[in-house]
């Protein structure tokens, strides 16, 4: 038996198919962000991300490096155990509170990664309700799905954000049996948001518990950073919200918020819990510095916004196919797989930017993008070499514009182009 083989085989596949990752290999510069340095074959040189999860560059924020660094110099490097055994350092129960009270709950627990949170919390909730019936977006994230297929109850999947057919699965399940709606409020891959209040009025007609992602709202939406929901009002509709500390508070980490009663059963039943070590003093309590920067200050929405809502202008006006989006996240649509990877490789070897090719499976066939993620920090200037950059890409690899052509001059006034994905796939 030729072991090996196996493993050959399925990385020639993804080369086949053009899906075979590869990592740049970067060094992120504090103070200098979104700048880093990059190394390939033995070189290294300074380029931009546009591509990044850190969207308010809080993972550089001086006083968030300063509690993890003052944490870290106090309490040391590990948690030294899972909470069962070694029990709690005093910095994850300060985030815990913080985090309760920031989307305005009885209770919160922490877990390693959102990943975790989502497949620990999502797998028990179903497991522990009898004959439980998931109904679960169809564009949820892959940890989600994790969590719905290890909690071995019923699914069944909704077309995104579609009322009406969440509705008729929840109409054939009746009010008495025991289900629990599974969604996102921004999916990150479209920058568009569901419809959280209806989707609470459905659960409350039919009797229905709900379970939110945050992961990329939380930080960036609601007067105190608290997502989606605070910003429409909505956190005491929804049962249990779900975030991450890694991507706008730019630390580590994935928590659940929710009632006691719930919160206490997850952390008493999920192994994806129990049977890991915690997250060391020093990321807790640099977590617990950004959300409470976070809470106080509205500058860094503010400037995301503003710096997001003129790249996808800028973009627009020289004829770029922006995909409508409603939130920070600016999709670039390609369209063919190789051309998005060669986009991609061009604006990193060429034009000192980087930016991540979307493919299948993130996202359906015919609709690879570039996802371009604009934070406080990428401003004007930054703004125009990105749009000559993507339009001597587009140009030198032939990538379709929005539009027949793109425009010989600028018009200010010209309206964005939006190019709306097909559906499904
Ligand atoms: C990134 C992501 C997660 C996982 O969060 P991590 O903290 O990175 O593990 C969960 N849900 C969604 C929608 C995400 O995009």
């Amino acid at each position: 038996m030729n072991y090996q083989r196996f493993f050959e085989e399925a990385i020639d596949q993804l080369h086949a198919e053009r899906r075979y990752r590869i990592f740049a290999d970067l060094e992120r510069i504090v103070g200098r962000f979104p700048q880093a340095i990059w190394r390939n074959n033995g070189d290294a040189k300074e380029i931009t991300v546009w591509c990044s999860n850190d969207y308010l560059g809080m993972g550089q924020h001086t006083d968030v490096i300063a509690a993890h660094q003052n944490a870290a110099g106090k309490m040391g490097s590990g948690a030294g155990g899972t909470r069962n055994i070694s029990g709690t350092n005093h910095p994850l129960v300060e985030l815990e509170h913080e985090l309760a009270d920031l989307h305005g709950k009885e209770a919160a627990l922490v877990f390693t990664s959102g990943f975790v949170s989502n497949e620990a919390a999502i797998s028990t909730i179903a497991r522990l309700l009898p004959n439980c019936l998931i109904l679960s977006d169809e564009l949820n994230h892959a940890s989600m799905i994790e969590g719905v297929r290890r909690s071995g109850a019923e699914k069944k999947v909704f077309r995104h954000n579609d009322l009406a057919h969440l509705e008729s699965l929840l109409q054939g399940a009746g009010r008495e049996r025991a289900k629990l709606i599974v969604f996102e409020s921004v999916y990150s891959m479209d920058g568009d948001i569901a419809p959280i209040s209806a989707i609470a009025d459905l659960a409350e007609k039919y009797n229905a518990m709900t379970y939110i992602d945050e992961v990329h709202a939380v930080g960036m939406y609601g007067p105190r950073g608290g997502g989606i929901t605070e910003r429409e009002g909505l956190a005491d509709r929804i049962d249990i919200i779900e975030g991450t500390l890694a991507k706008a508070f730019g630390t580590l980490g994935g928590y659940i918020t929710g009632r006691q009663s719930v919160v206490d059963a997850v952390r008493s039943y999920a192994p994806g819990f129990i049977f890991t070590t915690a997250l060391p003093p020093s990321i807790a309590a640099a977590a617990t510095a950004s959300i409470r920067h976070l809470k106080a200050s509205q500058a860094e929405r503010d400037a995301q916004q503003r710096q997001a809502a003129q790249t996808k202008r800028i973009l627009g006006n020289a004829g770029l196919p922006v995909m409508a989006s409603e939130t920070h996240i600016v999709p670039v649509l390609v369209g063919d797989p190789e051309l998005c990877k060669m986009a991609s490789d061009r604006l990193l070897g060429k034009h000192n930017i980087y930016i991540q090719p979307i493919n299948y499976p993130t996202v359906a066939r015919g609709t690879e993008r570039l996802r371009i993620t604009p934070t406080p920090f990428h401003n004007d200037d930054l703004i125009s070499t990105l749009k000559d950059a993507l339009v001597e890409t587009w140009d030198a690899l032939g990538i379709p514009y929005a539009t027949s052509g793109r425009p010989a001059v600028e018009k200010s006034e010209r309206i964005i182009p939006l190019i709306v994905p097909a559906a499904g796939g």
